[in-house]
C-alpha cells in the first residue's frame, strides 16, 4: 500500500497534487511519500517481532541513501545496512548510531575498515577469509575489537534477474558454505576480531520465498554445527531482497508471509536475527515524475512517447530489464498504445515498449511509479544531463530533499591541462 492516490482526477503524493511539485521543481523529479516509507518500515518490523523474539533491522541503504528518508528511518529504530565509507558516512550524518550499522561488501577497503572501527560500528558481514585477516590487524593495532559476522555464499539460485542474484556460487559473495566452517574457525582465533554470527543475502526483488527458507535452513545447520564445535554463534543475520510489486495488482509474498517462512526455518535458534531491508521499504514509497516532450510517430504503429526522464535517472528499466508502471498526472480516462523513450542517444533508453498507457500528449505529466529504491541512488549525468533532483512529501507539507546538479555545476568541477590552453 502506498500514499499516492487520485483525488479529483489528479495524482497525489499523500495530499500534495505531484504537479505542483513539477512545475515548482520541474522534472525529473523524484518524490517520496513519507508516510509510506514510515508505514513499510511498521510492517515490515511489526511482521518479523510478532514472530521472533530478538530481531535488529538494518535499512539497505544503497536502495535510497537520500538523508532524509534515512532520517525518517531512523526515526523508526533502523539501523543500516552500508557498502561503503560513504554510506557510512551518511548513516552516521542521518542520526543512526554505529552500533546499529551492519558493514557489508567484498571490496571494503584499508581506509573504510579503519574508519569503521573508529566510530564503534556494529557489525562488519566478512566476506572471505582475506577480509577478516586484513580486518582483524587494523583493530588489534587500534587496540579494538571488531564485532563480525561471516557472510556465507549458500549456492542457492534466487529465481530472481541474473544481475540482482548474489547467493549462487559463481556470484562474488560470501565464502563457499563448505569452507565456511573452518574459516569462521580461523578467523575466531584473531586478535581484534570477536566472531558471533553468520550472515546471508541471495538476491533482490525475491519474489518466490522457497530459494530463501532453503538458504536459511542450510544457514541453521551451519549455525548448529558451529556451536557443537564450541564456537559463538549468537547473531543470525538473513539479509534482505524481499521483491515489491511493480506492476498494479500483482499478487506477491508480503511481509506476513516472508515472517511466517522465518519463524518456521528459524524455529528453536535461540539467536537474534538480523535483517537488511531495502527495496521492500523504500520502493513503492517513490515516485519519478516526468514530462512528455513530444509523441513520435515510428515506423511501427506504436508512437514513442519521448519524455524528459531517461535511463541516467532511472537506471533499472535499461539494466535489468525492470518494468515500471507509467500514470499519467491527469488521465483523460483515453488510452493508447506507446513505446516510452527518454532523450538519451542508446536504444537501451527505454521505459516501456508496446505498452497500453494513459494516453498523453507533448507537455503532459506523468510518473513512473515504484521509482523510490534503487531510483536516484543509481542517477548519473550521462549526456551532461542534471542529476536528478529528489522531493519529500509529508501530509499537505513538501521540500526539496536533493538538489538539481545542473551541468554547468559539473562543467565547473572539469579542468583544462595548461598544454592544450596553450594550445593557440
Ligand atoms: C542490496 C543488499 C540488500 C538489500 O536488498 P533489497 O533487495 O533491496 O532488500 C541487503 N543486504 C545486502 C548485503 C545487499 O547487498
Amino acid at each position: 500500500m502506498d500514499h499516492f492516490t487520485y483525488q479529483n482526477g489528479e495524482l497525489y503524493a499523500e495530499d500534495v497534487p505531484l504537479s505542483a511539485i513539477a512545475k515548482a521543481v520541474g522534472t525529473p523529479v523524484y518524490v517520496y511519500s513519507q508516510a509510506t516509507l514510515t508505514r513499510h518500515a511498521r510492517v515490515f518490523r511489526d511482521a518479523l517481532s510478532a514472530v521472533l523474539p530478538s530481531i535488529h533491522i538494518a535499512f539497505a541503504m544503497k536502495a535510497n541513501p537520500n538523508l532524509a528518508v534515512l532520517k525518517v528511518l531512523a526515526g523508526e529504530g533502523y539501523g543500516a545496512d552500508i557498502v561503503s565509507g560513504g554510506e557510512l558516512e551518511r548513516a552516521l550524518a542521518a542520526g543512526i548510531p554505529a552500533g546499529d550499522v551492519v558493514f557489508s561488501g567484498v571490496g571494503k577497503g584499508a581506509r573504510e575498515l579503519t574508519r569503521a572501527v573508529e566510530v564503534g560500528l556494529g557489525q562488519f558481514n566478512l566476506e572471505s577469509e582475506e577480509e577478516g585477516v586484513e580486518l582483524a590487524r587494523i583493530a588489534a593495532a587500534m587496540g579494538r575489537t571488531a564485532v563480525c559476522a561471516l557472510r556465507v555464499n549458500p549456492d542457492v539460485d534466487a529465481r530472481t534477474h541474473a544481475k540482482i542474484s548474489t547467493g549462487k556460487s559463481e556470484n562474488k559473495f560470501g565464502v563457499a558454505y563448505h569452507q565456511a566452517a573452518a574459516i569462521y574457525a580461523r578467523l575466531s582465533a584473531l586478535e581484534g576480531l570477536e566472531m558471533r554470527g553468520l550472515a546471508v543475502h541471495i538476491g533482490s526483488q525475491i519474489t518466490d520465498l522457497e530459494p530463501s527458507r532453503e538458504a536459511f535452513v542450510k544457514m541453521g545447520a551451519l549455525m548448529a554445527e558451529l556451536r557443537g564445535a564450541g564456537f559463538t554463534v549468537s547473531h543470525m543475520d538473513l539479509g534482505g531482497g524481499l521483491g515489491v510489486p511493480y506492476r498494479a495488482h500483482e499478487e506477491l509474498p508480503g511481509p506476513g508471509d516472508y515472517a511466517a517462512m522465518i519463524a518456521q526455518a528459524t524455529s528453536g535458534w535461540d539467536a537474534t536475527i538480523m535483517f537488511e531491508p531495502g527495496r521492500v521499504i523504500a520502493g513503492n514509497a517513490g515516485v519519478l515524475l516526468t514530462r512528455v516532450i513530444r509523441v513520435k510517430q515510428s515506423a511501427t504503429n506504436t508512437p514513442f512517447v519521448v519524455v524528459d526522464a531517461a535511463m541516467n535517472d532511472l537506471a533499472r528499466p535499461a539494466m535489468y530489464d525492470a518494468w515500471h508502471d507509467f500514470a499519467a498526472l491527469a488521465p483523460s480516462g483515453e488510452r493508447m498504445m506507446a513505446n516510452i523513450v527518454g532523450p538519451i542517444c542508446e536504444s537501451s533508453d527505454t521505459f516501456a515498449t508496446a505498452r497500453d498507457i494513459d494516453a498523453v500528449q507533448a507537455g503532459d505529466l506523468g510518473a513512473f511509479r515504484t521509482a523510490g529504491a534503487y531510483g536516484a541512488t543509481m542517477a548519473n549525468t550521462y549526456n551532461s544531463r542534471a542529476l536528478v533532483p529528489e522531493v519529500m512529501v509529508s501530509g499537505d507539507k513538501w521540500a526539496v530533499v536533493a538538489q538539481r546538479i545542473e551541468p554547468s555545476v559539473i562543467l565547473a568541477a572539469e579542468q583544462v591541462p595548461d598544454w592544450l590552453e596553450q594550445a593557440d
